[in-house]
């Protein structure tokens, strides 16, 4: 039979060898979120393809060429998620969420599915680690959400990332300024390509979004919707600005930055990298006061992040030194011996107990072998066990990498002996921090 080794196209997997990243990434970002208040959510992969479609909006290509969506065997439309938000506001709808105390904070860690050409840091399945804030439309929630997301990828040693922050209005402005936009285009017709004269129609705004170069040219001479702001929406981004002043996080405003997706008003915002090339946006979000609206819900102000957990683990690979060590392997057990051996396994067990990561053969090894197994997973101290140790009840503890030897006892002693040996490894790796950080 043949052997079954590719995966689907455009996903990916990840192999022990990277998820002990993917981990620390996920776990940096939950807890930085965590010390601003938001708590994890967890939705289903998949929802009524309706939910998709009232929330991202019809028009997008998200939903109009790019989402996953089929019948199930009752006949259901399921569509597996293109993006969080959307599920999440459906289950604080269904939930009740918004009947507690505001704001609700949410934080959560998906998977999404986009029908898309796959590339570099661009997969049909992806990965996103978003926020949601629901209960404010004070310019003060924007800050703090971008804010939070700038905290993550500071602590994250993600450096070379700069902040495009652009508001997009509300619906009232956005009427006066898509007039504007669709008269604009209309005496560019001609050089549009057909999606686009589709959009021109029914959302103009999602030409600024087309990837094909001519459109792109076009976009770069319409009119920005900055000039078009309300006095309301002009003042909310103002005071944005100088809530994000008051913590000393540097923006540029871009006015090209307009989202794909149909839910968003006022604040948008990215991160965008200058080590990712062509998809080089990290992080993005903005605010959607209109959402729980559209979803049949009361009108509740909220905004949001994602960011892409792909693209983050890219750049990390490239700075080995943001990221922290593999788990290492404390101790490797050699025995000498059938005795040995049930030795060596019932004192790796008791370490294992208290948390500290031990090892023994459970393959059958010679002793020789064994300690080329020790060494090939990069153990940091070894114990050899035979007939004398076993007599003994004593052993020596070598540490692999100085070649340094000392004598150990055989029993509880052991946990007490390794244990320290951690703690004084965290102790010299933090001095070593503080010492860099009072240099620099
Ligand atoms: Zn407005
Ligand atoms: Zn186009």
């Amino acid at each position: 039979m043949a052997l079954i080794t590719k995966a689907v196209r455009g996903t990916g997997d990840v192999l022990p060898s990277a998820s002990y990243g993917w981990r620390y990434i996920e776990d940096t970002a939950m807890s930085v979120a965590r010390d601003f208040g938001y708590h994890e959510i967890r939705t289903p992969v998949f929802e009524h393809t309706e939910l998709f479609q009232r929330s991202v909006g019809e028009t997008t290509d998200v939903v109009q060429k790019e989402m996953y969506t089929f019948n199930d065997k009752g006949g259901r439309s399921i569509t597996l998620r293109p993006e969080g938000t959307a599920g999440v506001a459906r289950a604080a709808l269904e939930h009740g969420l918004f009947n507690q105390a505001l704001p609700i904070k949410t934080s959560y860690i998906v998977s999404c599915y986009r029908y898309e050409k796959p590339q570099a840091g661009r997969l049909r399945e992806f990965h996103q680690f978003g926020v949601e804030y629901f209960g404010s439309a004070e310019a003060s929630a924007d800050a703090e959400v971008i804010f939070l997301a700038s905290l993550i990828l500071k602590e994250l040693g993600i450096t070379g990332v700069s902040l495009h922050i652009n508001s997009i209005g509300c619906p009232e402005c956005r009427a006066e300024y898509q007039k504007a936009l669709k008269a604009y285009l209309e005496s560019q017709k001609d050089g549009l390509c057909h999606t686009c004269l589709d959009r021109l129609g029914r959302n103009p705004m999602r030409v600024l979004d087309c990837k094909s170069g001519e459109c792109a040219k076009i976009a770069a001479g319409a009119p920005v919707i900055m000039d078009y702001l309300c006095g309301e929406c002009r003042g909310h981004f103002e005071n944005v600005k100088g809530y994000l002043e008051a913590v000393d996080i540097k923006y540029e405003i871009d006015t090209k930055i307009v989202r794909g997706l149909d839910y968003y008003t006022r604040t948008v915002f990215e991160f965008i990298s200058d080590e990712l090339g062509a998809q080089a946006t990290v992080c993005a979000g903005g605010r959607y006061d209109g959402l729980t609206e559209q979803l049949g819900g009361p009108r509740i102000p909220a905004l949001g992040f994602a960011m892409g957990l792909e693209r983050i683990w890219i750049i990390l690979q490239g700075k080995k030194e943001s990221l922290p060590d593999p788990p290492r392997c404390e101790v490797y057990f050699i025995s000498n011996g059938e005795q040995a051996r049930k030795r060596c396994f019932a004192i790796a067990c008791r370490l294992r107990e208290g948390g500290i990561y031990a090892d023994c053969d459970t393959v059958g090894r010679g002793f020789k072998a064994q300690l080329k197994y020790a060494d090939k997973i990069g153990a940091r101290h070894t114990v050899f066990v035979g007939d004398d140790e076993l007599k003994t009840g004593r052993a020596r503890i070598r540490n692999m990498e100085t070649g340094d030897e000392e004598e150990v006892r055989l029993d509880s002693s052991l946990y007490t002996v390794l244990y320290n040996k951690s703690i004084d490894r965290q102790l010299a790796d933090m001095a070593e921090m503080l010492n860099e950080a009072s240099e620099s």
